[in-house]
């Protein structure tokens, strides 16, 4: 009865990605989720008519074409579907210096509001771009699996040489480095900083060419496309799929330990004092989390190295609003980032990202109203050491000067709210099962782009981890790439 294949700890997209894809080969396999609904930092909650996403709500993934479009894949694989909304712009940024522009689906479109305000730099913006579509195209023209499973990779090699070789070359890169190559202009590098941050939460400098290659790219080629219903609909649709096809996912089932014996994972044990055994143990929450508070053992060489090259980002103060319609009237984009001075793009509560998904699917929000998610980075230290009483009075504050910061972009924004829920890196830690509700692991230094990310096995022989701690880090798109990629080794391993 408590003996599985392989068990997933965490139904994160990561999770639930190579859940599904071992079920589909026939793997028997148990998700143990702590929280009562699927899709962890894609998931959602719902209050007073409205639907929100609690994290992610820029899918990129969701293309038709290629092979990078991972979760109309994931979902193929349990023969579901999911309906999506196309996004004709990725982002309106607001940035300092009245720099205000759009990154359209058209390529050509975003060039040229780009060449607009750098002139001088036309062929340095289209060489930098290109050389991201030069990655993109490698990564697309393959099938996405283990590069721990030596015969995929011969095989790959074998099949398409050259992109293998590109890939390899951009392996070791940062964005900065590329970047700096063809562009002199300050301000524009500025830009490409911002370009970087709003989906690494680090400077150019610090983000790997290779994860850049796919988001620059893919939003003009796959696009970005809202899935009808809510986020939370594809954490959802992938464990229906799951259970479909005979694997199990259990809730409220939270594992306060990995089960070793002899240096090997065996089984997992629940916070009720339930044990489940299998043959593989994947853990789907962070690397922090999983090796500070899952396994009692010393960590191990390999993960303090880690901890030495990657630290935790800080986590977000995040508004759900309900806002009435009319505020919304001049403004139809869906995704916005705002940002007043360039020295606080890293600064606490400095950037400002602002997503509303009601302005593509209705449904999520009341009639006559909308639903806006702002968030603003924000580290644990700042909601640290505070009387129950202080903690909510600095919250009203906090969410008082971010409002007062959106009205210049929504004015009437603060008359029109109907609805507000304010979290913080407490609640993220709360509800994600998150370290210091962090966002993920960022370089602690400059490292060579991709090349200290780990895959997915562990040094404990039989675990496993996936999701954002894992190659190639954070965004929905590359989760399910580390699920992809895990679920492969896993059935290598197992013989399937
Ligand atoms: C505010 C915000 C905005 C974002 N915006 C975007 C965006 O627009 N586009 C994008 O692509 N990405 C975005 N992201 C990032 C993206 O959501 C994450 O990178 C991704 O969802 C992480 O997936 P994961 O599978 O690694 O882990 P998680 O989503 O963290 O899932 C891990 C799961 O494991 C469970 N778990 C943890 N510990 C245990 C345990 N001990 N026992 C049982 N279960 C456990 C958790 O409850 C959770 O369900 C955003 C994130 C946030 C927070």
């Amino acid at each position: 009865m408590n003996q599985y294949d392989v068990i997933v700890i965490g139904s994160g997209i990561g999770g639930l990605v190579t859940a599904t894809q071992l079920a589909a080969k026939g793997v028997k396999v148990l998700v143990l989720e702590r929280y009562l609904i699927p899709g962890g930092s894609a998931g959602y909650f719902e209050s007073q008519g409205y639907r929100f996403d609690v994290g992610a709500s820029m899918i990129f993934g969701f293309g038709t074409e290629g092979t990078t479009n991972l979760l109309t894949r994931a979902l193929d694989a349990v023969n579901m579907k999911m309906e999506t909304i196309p996004d004709p712009v990725q982002i309106h940024y607001h940035l300092p210096n009245n720099l205000d522009l759009k990154v359209h689906r058209d390529y050509d479109l975003f060039l040229e509001e780009l060449y607009n305000y750098f002139p001088d730099e036309k062929e340095g913006i289209r060489k930098f771009y290109d050389e991201c579509w030069a990655v993109f195209n490698a990564l697309n023209s393959m099938e996405l699996l283990s590069l721990e499973e030596i015969r995929y990779l011969t095989r790959v090699f074998f099949q398409k040489p050259l992109a293998c070789l590109s890939l390899v070359k951009y392996l070791p890169l940062n964005v900065g480095d590329v970047a700096r190559k063809y562009i002199k202009n300050p301000e524009l590098l500025k830009f490409i900083d911002m370009e970087c941050y709003c989906w690494s939460v680090v400077p150019a400098d610090l983000t790997p060419m290779i994860n850049a290659g796919m988001v620059f790219s893919d939003r003009h080629y796959g696009g970005i496309n809202y899935p009808k219903g809510g986020v939370g609909k594809i954490g959802e649709t992938l464990a229906e799929g799951l259970e479909k096809l005979g694997g199990e996912i259990k809730y409220q089932a939270r594992v306060t330990e990995i089960i070793v014996e002899n240096h090997e994972a065996i089984g997992v044990r629940l916070a009720n004092g339930k044990e489940y055994y299998a043959q593989r143990i994947v853990s789907n929450a962070t690397r922090w989390d999983t090796f500070e508070k899952l396994i009692e053992n010393k960590k191990p060489k390999k993960e303090v190295k880690w901890q030495q090259n990657y630290r935790q980002s800080p986590s977000f103060l995040s508004l759900h609003l309900g806002v009435e319609a009319k505020v919304l009237e001049n403004n139809p984009e869906c995704h916005h980032i705002i940002l007043e001075d360039w020295n606080n793009l890293e600064a606490e509560q400095g950037t400002i990202f602002v997503s509303i998904p009601t302005l593509l699917d209705r449904s999520l929000a009341p009639s006559g109203y909308h639903i806006i998610h702002t968030f603003t980075p924000s580290s644990m230290d700042y909601w640290q050491g505070l009387t129950p009483k202080q903690y909510e009075f600095k919250k009203e504050e906090a969410a008082g000067r971010l409002i007062e910061r959106l009205e210049k972009i929504f004015p009437g924004l603060d008359a029109g709210l109907d609805y507000m829920e304010i979290g913080t890196p407490r609640t993220h830690r709360r509800f994600l099962g998150r370290i210091n509700g962090t966002y993920g692991p960022i370089p602690a230094r400059r490292l060579l782009g991709l090349l200290s990310m780990p895959f997915n096995r562990t040094s404990i022989k039989n675990l496993y981890c996936v999701g954002d701690s894992t190659f190639p880090g954070q965004g929905l798109n590359a989760v399910a790439f580390s699920g992809f990629s895990c679920a492969h080794r896993i059935a290598v391993d197992l013989g399937y």
